[in-house]
């Protein structure tokens, strides 16, 4: 396995970074997962136009976005295999303690794992921590994502596989690694990116794809969606068939069946050369 560390490809062993490296001291970093098939990103000019709205909202330079490309294209020539888990992460490097203070420039790293395919659907339940939506790290995708280990941590308790959150509000806001979406009524809706949640690239094309609508929704919606699912890099869309106590038997069910053939048929023709 190759993965790449500023500038050039390196076994994992020797892929090292500083201790007092700025994205491990304080969290003051940014990354990007994307899905690759057959050595394929997919949506990667999305991904790397989030990653520098995420830098710039971070006060982070500016990534070279050429040379992400380049490192993705390296990662996946290296390590090919049929379906991987491409993490970007780009960090402040710079650190405020120590002799290495003003020496190292910003961290770039790209490595690649493999992946199964997400089942069709997965169990869900809700926790009691909250989003703010206007906290500064709003929408960002930092790699601050302690918040987002304690709600899974809870989710694999109860025999989940994702946790969702409201915001401050108890409005419905997102997963701590997807986004969700509801179908009330027969129509399908998903929370506003006002509402605090990240702007998943599987979201917005799953708005333009189906035409959901962005809706504010209060957290109770849940207990009477006729279907819920969740989108991400790595899941696509995923129906939900439990949601806490409640059971979902339907699950895909015809809303969410349709968006995943219709997502299915579209993602094909999205993957980047
Ligand atoms: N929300 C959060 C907090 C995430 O971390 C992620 C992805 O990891 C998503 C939503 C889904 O975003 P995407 O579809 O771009 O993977």
């Amino acid at each position: 396995m190759k993965i790449w560390l500023n500038g050039s490809l390196r076994d994992p062993d020797s892929a090292r970074v500083s201790v007092f490296d700025h994205g491990l001291t304080v969290g003051d970093g940014i990354f990007e997962t994307l899905k690759a098939r057959h050595g394929r990103p997919f949506a990667l000019t999305r991904h790397l136009t989030r990653l520098a709205t995420s830098a710039r909202g971070l006060g982070l330079p500016e990534p070279d976005l050429d040379e992400v490309r380049r490192a993705c294209a390296a990662v996946l020539d290296a390590n090919p295999m049929p379906l991987g888990r491409l993490r970007v992460t780009y960090t402040g490097g710079l650190s405020p303690l120590g002799s290495e203070r003003g020496t190292a420039g910003p961290t770039l790293c790209v490595a690649l794992a493999p992946a199964d395919p997400a089942p069709d659907s997965t169990a869900v339940v809700t926790v009691p921590w909250t989003r703010n939506e206007r906290g500064a790290l709003a929408g960002l995708k930092s790699t601050s994502y302690g918040e987002n280990v304690i709600a899974l941590a809870r989710a694999r308790e109860r025999g989940a596989t994702e946790a969702l959150l409201a915001n401050t509000t108890g409005a419905l806001c997102e997963g701590t690694a997807s986004n969700v979406f509801v179908v009330l009524d027969g129509e399908l809706h998903t929370p506003p990116l006002a509402s605090g949640c990240l702007a998943g690239i599987t979201r917005a094309l799953t708005i333009e794809w189906t035409g959901a609508a962005e809706t504010t929704l209060p957290m109770d919606v849940l207990d009477r969606a006729e279907e819920i699912f969740l989108t991400s890099s790595l899941r696509d869309i995923q129906a939900v068939h439990r949601l806490d106590g409640r059971e979902l038997p339907t699950a895909p069910g015809p809303v969410t069946a349709k968006a995943m053939r219709i997502f299915d048929e579209q993602s094909t023709a999205d993957l980047d050369p």
